[in-house]
């Protein structure tokens, strides 16, 4: 393999991996509160917890905001398989919806044709470091009385009309596993502006209590803590951010630059009320099987794209699908992810652009 899909900025984590050891506090402490502080300061969130990994947080979202038992949720068909899962554990119903092609997020007239009186909120998804179409979404459930998730994995660092993703909806995920925008291994946060929903949240994470050390619990919760080695490598990344926003950034324009302007190869469509930082560089090409095997071939690890909600074998029993998503389907059959991180050199986009060119010629 001459370059993989995925390499995290690492430098100076391990200096701080030190120190926790050496301070013997492995379960939240120093380097959690440190974490937390930062990362409310840079998204400007009112509150935030930390969750063990970002499908387990958007499963504690969920939880933390009472929805009724088995009542709808609306979530885009293309997406992760965790935004939808941590629906069905949440004891709720996930209702699939189709997205647009151009900027691959959720469609509004297809979100407002799935509303029925069983909808007890939406799950927006800001995809590949784009934010999702949050004037709208965020109208529609103001006027329809739902409750909003920000599915926000992909999107540390992305603003919408100057504003931070993840605090526009009632309850936010940021994932923080080894492949987004910046890692601590596995984690992530979530976030609110509603002090009762965090007031759950801290009781959900801590094992039904308001503080550790004590022995009654006052209502039902689990345990959604990580250890100060991951927040602490978290910690280090923050400092990085706007380098690793700008490297993407940078990265990103020159495969623009040599790609765009065919009918053969497309790039996600940016929304100009939202920043862009690329979580990959995603792409729909024509042939998509000939791309990722010239690509592979010459050493150029690729990714497809998210497999539809509405096709997965282990949602199956779970939903009732209504539309046949094709938007979504047709993204999974024509959409292939570039790497974008640090170790991508310009000679590297230089030959995958010139592969995916040639695969993708008539
Ligand atoms: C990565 C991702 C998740 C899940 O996060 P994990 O930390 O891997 O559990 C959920 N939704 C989207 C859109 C993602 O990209």
């Amino acid at each position: 393999m001459k370059l993989s899909q995925v390499s995290p900025w690492l430098d100076v984590e391990n200096e701080l991996l030190d120190e926790v050891i050496g301070a013997k506090w492995l379960t939240e402490g120093k380097y959690a509160g440190l974490f937390l502080e930062k990362f409310k300061d840079i998204t400007e969130t009112s509150y935030a917890v930390l969750a063990p990994n970002g499908t387990l947080g958007l499963y504690l979202a969920l939880l933390s905001l009472n929805l009724p038992q088995g009542s709808e949720v609306i979530v885009p068909s293309f997406t992760f398989f965790g935004s939808a899962s941590s629906i069905v554990f949440a004891g709720l119903k996930p209702v699939v919806v189709d997205v647009d092609l151009d900027d691959f997020s959720i469609s509004i007239e297809k979100l407002e044709k799935a509303l029925t009186k069983n909808t007890s909120a939406v799950m927006a998804v800001h995809m590949y470091g784009q934010a999702a179409k949050l004037n709208r979404i965020t109208s529609f459930c103001r006027d329809n009385k739902l409750r909003l998730i920000e599915d926000a994995a992909q999107a540390m660092g992305v603003t919408y009309q100057d504003r931070h993703v993840g605090t526009f909806g009632d309850v936010a995920m940021i994932s923080f596993f080894a492949d987004k925008t910046i890692t601590m291994g596995e984690g992530s946060v979530v976030m609110t502006q509603d002090l009762e929903v965090f007031e759950r949240l801290k009781l959900i994470r801590n094992q039904g209590r308001p503080n550790s050390g004590t022995f009654v619990h006052p209502s039902l919760g689990m345990n959604f803590r990580i250890t100060d080695m991951q927040a602490a490598v978290g910690y280090s990344q923050l400092f990085k951010l706007n380098d690793i926003i700008e490297q993407r950034k940078t990265t990103y324009k020159k495969y623009f630059e040599m790609l765009n302007g065919g009918e053969e190869v497309k790039f996600m469509k940016i929304d100009e009320d939202s920043t862009h930082i690329p979580f990959r560089v995603a792409i729909t090409v024509r042939n998509k099987e000939k791309t990722i095997k010239n690509l592979e071939e010459k050493g150029f690890q690729t990714r497809s794209f998210f497999y539809p909600m509405h096709k997965q074998p282990g949602l199956m029993n779970y939903i009732d699908q209504i539309d046949g998503c094709e938007n979504s389907l047709k993204l999974y059959e024509t959409g292939i992810c570039l790497p974008v991180h640090r170790d991508v050199k310009l000679e590297n986009i230089e030959e995958i652009c010139e592969i995916v060119r040639k695969s993708n010629e008539l």
